[in-house]
């Protein structure tokens, strides 16, 4: 049995208008089944692009995306998206019930069944009185949740999440944070969570995959052996925390200089190889 998710040699060029971006070169990384992944990457390297990929939103130009063994070509079932603007992703004329009602619809479900699990998704990330608000009446970390809600109430296998806290005050960031890998251990979904902040992605990961800066490759995949029970006051402090972000954000600074990345095989290269 392979990999839940399975990315191979993804590239994708944007073209048009006279102007040709390749965005992600060569991208080959898997996932498995129940996994916490961090993607962290610079602003710009790729990461929207890849999720798109991922998610069947995009076509790559070379390369593929499996899930659970079939070729991604278009949404596929079982998958949820939370993207990193909440303020374009929730509909500001309904009420947030409604909107996290509203993907539930695609599915073979009764009326109550559906409203079961927007009661049920609603109550996990922490706004059980909130269903009869409108988002706008909402600040940007509820509206954030309600987005998570909506995804969760779906009750996906995957969960693909863009930069989901990038907009949001520190504090609710943190709670956020900690609602996150709360879901993931109760729930058991597969998340991969793409950010640009190395603490956020040593902090939630149970494995760090580092990008390059555009045109993407994968410079490294660490796993993050920090204890199972984290929280922000003692995980941040400890001595094998600072380890690890150092060793991130080392391979992020020499991605941006060029150098090739460490470890037994050298992607920089641009030779499809197996993973590290
Ligand atoms: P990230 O999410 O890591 O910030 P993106 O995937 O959004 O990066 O963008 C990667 C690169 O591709 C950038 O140079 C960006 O300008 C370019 N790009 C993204 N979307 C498009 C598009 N639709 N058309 C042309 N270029 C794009
Ligand atoms: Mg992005």
């Amino acid at each position: 049995m392979g990999a839940l998710l399975d990315v191979s040699g993804l590239n994708k060029v944007y073209e048009g208008a006279g102007r040709r971006v390749e965005a992600v070169r060569d991208l080959t990384f898997t996932v498995e089944a129940g996994e916490l992944v961090c993607l962290v990457g610079p602003s710009g390297c790729g990461k929207t692009t890849l999720l798109k990929c991922m998610s069947g939103l995009l076509a790559p130009t070379a390369g593929r995306v499996t899930l659970a063994g079939r070729v991604v070509n278009g949404p596929p079932p079982g998958m949820a998206f939370v993207f990193q603007e909440y303020g374009r992703s929730l509909l500001p004329w309904m009420r947030v019930g409604d909107n996290v009602e509203l993907p539930l619809r695609q599915k073979t479900l009764t009326k109550a069944r559906r409203r079961e699990l927007v009661v049920d998704a609603l109550h996990s990330v922490g706004l059980a009185d909130a269903a009869g608000a409108y988002p706008w009446q909402l600040s940007g970390g509820m509206q954030q949740r309600v987005a998570i809600a909506r995804a969760l109430a779906y009750e996906p296998d995957v969960l693909l999440m863009d930069e989901p806290f990038a907009a949001v005050d520190a504090q609710t960031r943190a709670d956020l944070e900690d609602l996150v890998r709360g879901l993931w251990r109760e729930r058991g979904m597969t998340i991969l969570f793409v950010t640009h902040d190395i603490d956020e992605a040593v902090y939630l990961g149970e494995r760090v995959i580092v990008l390059s800066g555009s045109p993407t490759v994968v410079r490294e995949e660490l796993t993050i052996d920090l204890p199972d029970g984290r929280d922000q006051l003692h995980t941040r402090v400890a001595p094998r925390f600072a380890e690890l972000r150092t060793r991130v954000y080392e391979q992020i600074q020499a991605a941006k200089r060029g150098t090739p990345a460490p470890g037994p095989v050298d992607r920089i290269e641009g030779v499809p190889q197996d993973r590290i």
